[in-house]
C-alpha cells in the first residue's frame, strides 16, 4: 500500500474537490464528498437503534461498553472501501468531518446515545501522524461534535507505543495485541460518558484497549462508534 504525504493530501483537496470519494464521478451542485447515488446506496448497519448487535458483541466479557454501533458495513460495496482509503491514506480530510456529521446526525437521535457527554477519538502515535499529516479519528470527532453537541478531546488520550509489525519486533512483542499502548495524558474533564470513536472496528481489540485505558479515570460510561464495521 502507498502511504500518501501530506502534501498529496492539498493536492487532493486542490485538484479532486468535485469527485464523489466512493464512484469518482463528478458531483452536482447540491452534493458534497459522496453522490447522492452513492449515499443511498451507502450499507448502512443501523446498529445505533439495537441494543444488542454485532458491534456491542465485539465487548461482550472484555470490556464494560453502554452502547456500540457502526454507520456502514466496510465489505459491502467497494463505495465505502473507496472513501475510507480516501480518508485514510489519501489525505481527504474533508470526507471524515462529512462521515463524522452523517453519522453523528443519526446518533443524535437514538436514545442509546443520548447520554454520550463528550467525544474521544483513538489516538494515533504522534509518528504515524507525521507521516500521514493527521489523525483520521480527530477529523470524524469533529464531524459527530458538531453534529450531537457535545465536545471531542484530542489529547485526553495518546498512544504510548507505535504498534509497527515491520520493525523491532521482538522488541515491542509484548505489545502486540495493543495491551497497554494507550494512556492518559493527565488532563482533568468533567464529563463522565465517554464516546469513544474510530474509523473502521474489526475485532475489537484496540477500541477494547482504549476503553480500558479510559476507564483508569475512574467512574467513568463508555460508549463506542465507528464509521465502518468489519464483520
Ligand atoms: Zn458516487
Amino acid at each position: 500500500m502507498i502511504r500518501i504525504s501530506r502534501y498529496s493530501r492539498d493536492f487532493f483537496n486542490l485538484f479532486y474537490p468535485d469527485l464523489c470519494a466512493a464512484c469518482s464521478r463528478a458531483l452536482n451542485g447540491g452534493e458534497k464528498h459522496i453522490c447522492s447515488t452513492c449515499l443511498w446506496r451507502m450499507p448502512k448497519t443501523n446498529f445505533h437503534l439495537q441494543d444488542d448487535n454485532p458491534v456491542i458483541r465485539k465487548f461482550w466479557g472484555k470490556v464494560g461498553v453502554e452502547s456500540a454501533a457502526s454507520f456502514v458495513f466496510f465489505d459491502k460495496g467497494e463505495g465505502m472501501q473507496h472513501i475510507l482509503h480516501s480518508l485514510k491514506y489519501a489525505g481527504n480530510t474533508a470526507i471524515g468531518i462529512f462521515l463524522g456529521e452523517l453519522y453523528g446526525s443519526q446518533l443524535r437521535q437514538s436514545s442509546l446515545f443520548a447520554g454520550c457527554e463528550a467525544i474521544i477519538p483513538v489516538p494515533l502515535h504522534r509518528k504515524k501522524i507525521k507521516a500521514r499529516g493527521y489523525n483520521q479519528s480527530n477529523l470524524i470527532a469533529e464531524g459527530l461534535s458538531k453534529a450531537m453537541g457535545i465536545p471531542f478531546y484530542t489529547e485526553y488520550m495518546e498512544r504510548a507505543v507505535a504498534t509497527s509489525t515491520q520493525t523491532k519486533k521482538s522488541r515491542y512483542a509484548r505489545f502486540e495485541n495493543v495491551e497497554n499502548v494507550f494512556r492518559l495524558n493527565g488532563k482533568k474533564v468533567s464529563e463522565k460518558h465517554f464516546l469513544l470513536v474510530d474509523d473502521v472496528v474489526t475485532t475489537g481489540s484496540t477500541l477494547e484497549s482504549c476503553a480500558r485505558c479510559l476507564a483508569e479515570s475512574g467512574e467513568v460510561k463508555i460508549s463506542v462508534a465507528t464509521i465502518a464495521c468489519v464483520m
